[in-house]
């Protein structure tokens, strides 16, 4: 549905899961969108994921981007090539600055914009990583996939406690043998914090780390004089970085992690910009990105030829 000055109805910032959930909706909605999407998604590493519904036997992650892709092309719908590089507000809406890879640059004016651009792994320090994730020997993500280590030895990398939580829930929830490696930080555990150490029975290894290495498909994490111990799932709890600096350079409310903050409508503190997926506090999955999509794309329907709540006679 085309609008009278040319701008879209929404515009869409992220081709993974989640922004691609979002223009289905809005594209059966007759929607004028479009999706501007970098090319990096965090989904692309997911070597087959078995806790997505109807795909009981797994399915990997660029799978399933490009049956999103295949089904949105049936609404004439396929993701820009694109960068966005500066987004602002101005009267009836935003104004988005798109970079294609050959430096072309472009202003489209949008109603309603949607943040979709995900967060990266902070990785750890592993000769061929890609191949180790690809294997199942390091993952990021106990939650979508602790069951396939269920019973393994695992190990938890993390700076500091900051891996504790993940450690024991992968402890109360699918292993007896997981151990926590600070890397070289001391754990200043409060007595709560120790009792979990101690009910979880999780060993805690806090010299530093001189190496990781793969060897006879373990992970063997190195210390000093050659001692080393080796792993069958190396968890990493190294953290998120949100690629939320669009939002944020709107003054859009965040955690301290950098997540954005959402309300019920997947609306950001900043009217008429909306989130979903990795980039919004909470469960970073994909199931959950799609509810925020789903979620979002039905408020910007039924509002995005209003004012926003901010705008004089918004509401
Ligand atoms: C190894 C691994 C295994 C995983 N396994 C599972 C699993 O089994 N089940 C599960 O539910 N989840 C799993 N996850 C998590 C899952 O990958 C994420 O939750 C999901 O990809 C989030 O989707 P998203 O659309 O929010 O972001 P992404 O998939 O990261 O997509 C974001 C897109 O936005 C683009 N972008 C960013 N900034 C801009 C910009 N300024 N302009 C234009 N485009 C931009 C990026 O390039 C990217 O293409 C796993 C993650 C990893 C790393």
């Amino acid at each position: 549905m085309e609008r009278e000055d040319g701008r879209l109805d929404a515009l869409i910032i992220g081709g993974g899961p989640a922004g691609l959930t979002a223009a289905l909706y809005l594209a059966r909605f007759g929607r004028r969108v479009l999706v501007a999407d970098a090319g990096e998604p965090r989904a692309a590493w997911i070597p087959a994921s078995h806790n997505i519904p109807f795909f009981g036997e797994g399915i990997a992650g660029p799978d399933i981007l490009a049956r999103q892709r295949d089904h949105l092309a049936r609404y004439d719908i396929r993701p820009v090539a694109a960068r966005v590089t500066g987004l602002r507000r101005e009267a009836g809406g935003f104004a988005a600055v798109l970079e294609a890879a050959d430096g072309a640059g472009r202003t489209l004016g949008a109603s309603r914009v949607l943040l979709a651009t995900g967060a990266v792994d902070v990785e750890p320090d592993l000769p061929d990583l890609p191949d180790a994730v690809r294997r199942g020997l390091v993952r990021y993500c106990p939650i979508c996939d602790g069951h396939e280590s269920r019973g393994r030895r695992i190990a938890v990398i993390s700076r500091g406690a900051h891996g504790l939580g993940e450690a024991a829930f992968i402890a109360r929830t699918y292993s007896s043998d997981v151990t926590l490696l600070t890397l070289g930080q001391p754990l200043a555990l409060d007595a709560a914090q120790r009792e979990v150490v101690e009910r979880n029975r999780i060993q805690v290894i806090e010299q530093p780390v001189t190496g990781l290495e793969i060897r006879d498909g373990r992970i063997a994490a190195l210390r000093g004089g050659g001692a080393e111990h080796r792993f069958e799932v190396l968890y990493s709890a190294l953290g998120l970085h949100y690629r939320s600096e669009l939002a944020l350079g709107l003054g859009a409310a965040a955690d301290d992690s950098g997540a954005l903050v959402v309300d019920g409508h997947a609306q950001t503190t900043v009217r008429g910009l909306y989130a979903a997926g990795d980039i919004v506090r909470g469960l970073d999955q994909i199931v959950v990105g799609m509810g925020h999509a789903a979620v979002a794309a039905a408020h910007i329907h039924n509002r995005c030829e209003l004012p926003t709540e901010d705008e004089a006679d918004g509401a």
